[in-house]
């Protein structure tokens, strides 16, 4: 019985909200799916049978040809802001299984991403490249080894059809685990159309799931936008700390479980530069490095407004109540950023001038174009030569702050550095690194430099040669790098 279900615990939560959230549906079939790839140890830990998937028929399951036991797929209305305009969206190419129930008890969505038409598809044909989807597939499990909390990548498979974008492409689908595709526009869509007795359904169904601990308490709408705003707080900082651009933080991309969602046009800085911005589309620079946090705070405004009938009957206090809340973000997400850059640089205690002491080096490495991620590792190791910036009478002028600052600590020169090479990765998915694995991938049927490279950064912070190797820079400069939406 248990192999004949291949590992599979269906709960299909989801489908018992009030209907107007989603539509059931299958996928649409494709012609001849095979697995590209299969992340075997996730499967393992979701206590998934990993081969009688890694197979065939696991192919024809993560295509959606089959639909596994248990479940009972549907796609998720939601609306939201894009690039500052409300639209409806939903799940225009994308269609939720159901939620496996893992052996430690825990409930993830099974999503296919790529699977075919919805009711939600506007001009679009439901469908994604080879590609974008292993570009997916690299970047959330490079996030979650970085500790980042995020969207996971279960398989991709060819589907042996091409779509049909600039040019003719292979297309695919990606099976994505996710602790719930619950959004900030889930919220947005039940206050726009929703009924007051559908939105206090999702907010309740949300709170369940996610903040048990609060889910019955009096004011659990206001502990609701709290728990979120702290969330998000702190994995923008995350983010921030790591190099991370999201690239189109819309409100339909951002998740209140808190896991980094949607990883379309995201990639990391080289050159720390607060204007970066990678996404071809986003050329106003809204979703620039240094404005997530903003974005942040806006895109959690636009939840908290959702949530004002439930917050009090009486609108005014209503208001007042949630701009009190999203005051919170901006003091909370501060304290995150702190405390994660004095840990980037060896720093355990607090003292008050170490915010100018950070902020005077990113201000260095901005006017001399030095690498984001490679300045932090010759901090770490003490390696300050090879580029311009440690060359500059400025530069060694605030390394001198920062060794007197480093001996006004009890800790020693050793603990500082074990605190830093446990913060600073020793590699990040580099953009010509993901290229060049995609190419080979994508045109040459091969996956071995793509197998490799997950290897590498699924250990980021092992500071060995081998990282190091991957934390050299393209010989060519890669600044005009340019990252595409809805691939
Ligand atoms: P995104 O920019 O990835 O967040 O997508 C925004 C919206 O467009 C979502 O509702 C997606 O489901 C939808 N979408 C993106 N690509 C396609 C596609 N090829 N076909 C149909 N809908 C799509
Ligand atoms: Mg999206
Ligand atoms: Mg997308």
């Amino acid at each position: 019985q248990e192999t004949l279900k291949k590992g599979w615990h269906f709960d299909n939560s989801y489908g018992r909200l009030p209907q107007t959230f989603f539509t059931n549906q299958g996928a649409v079939p494709v012609q001849t799916p095979k697995l590209i790839i299969f992340n075997t140890l996730l499967a393992a830990s979701l206590g998934l049978n990993v081969e009688a998937l890694n197979s065939d028929e696991g192919a024809e399951v993560f295509a959606g040809n089959l639909i596994p036991e248990g479940a009972e797929p549907l796609a998720q209305a939601y609306a939201g802001h894009q690039f500052g305009n409300f639209n409806m969206l939903g799940d225009g190419r994308a269609l939720l299984l159901g939620e496996q129930i893992t052996p430690q008890g825990e409930r993830v969505d099974i999503q296919l991403k790529g699977s075919g038409r919805t009711p939600y598809s506007r001009g679009g044909d439901g469908r994604a490249a080879v590609g974008p989807m292993l570009r997916e597939y690299i970047i959330s499990e490079a996030m979650y080894a970085l500790g980042i909390p995020t969207t996971r990548s279960l398989a991709v498979v060819s589907t042996g059809e091409n779509i049909t974008r600039e040019t003719e492409r292979p297309g695919a689908i990606l099976t994505r685990v996710a602790s719930s595709h619950l959004r900030v526009a889930t919220f947005q869509y039940a206050a726009r159309w929703g009924s007051i007795d559908e939105l206090r359904a999702l907010a309740d169904y949300t709170l369940k799931r996610h903040f048990p601990d609060i889910a019955e308490a009096d004011n659990r709408y206001l502990q609701l936008l709290q728990e979120v705003i702290r969330r998000q707080a702190s994995l923008i900082a995350k983010w921030q700390q790591v190099g991370f651009i999201h690239g189109v933080m819309n409100t339909d991309n951002m998740a209140i479980s808190g896991e980094t969602i949607d990883y379309g046009p995201c990639a990391f800085m080289d050159a720390y530069n607060p204007a970066t911005v990678f996404s071809s589309i986003d050329t106003q620079g809204r979703y620039a490095y240094g404005n997530q946090p903003y974005i942040g705070g806006w895109n959690l405004a636009r939840f908290a407004e959702t949530l004002l009938p439930l917050l009090h009957e009486d609108e005014e206090q209503a208001v007042q109540i949630a701009q009190d809340a999203i005051a919170q973000f901006s003091e909370l997400y501060h304290h995150h950023w702190l405390s994660g850059m004095r840990s980037k640089l060896g720093l355990f205690n607090e003292e008050a001038e170490d915010e100018v002491l950070i902020r005077d080096l990113l201000e260095l490495m901005e006017k001399h174009s030095a690498d984001y991620t490679n300045t932090f590792l010759a901090l770490t190791f003490d390696t300050l030569n090879g580029a311009p910036l440690f060359d500059t009478s400025e530069f060694v002028e605030w390394n001198e702050r920062r060794q007197a600052r480093l001996g006004r600590q009890q800790e020693g020169k050793e603990e500082s550095q074990q605190l830093m090479k446990s913060n600073n990765p020793a590699v990040i998915p580099r953009n010509h690194r993901v290229e060049e694995a995609l190419d080979r991938a994508e045109n040459h049927g091969d996956l071995s430099v793509m197998e490799k490279l997950l290897a590498v950064l699924s250990n980021p912070f092992e500071h060995s040669t081998e990282q190091a190797e991957y934390a050299e820079l393209p010989t060519q400069c890669d600044t005009s790098y340019r990252t595409f939406c809805g691939t």
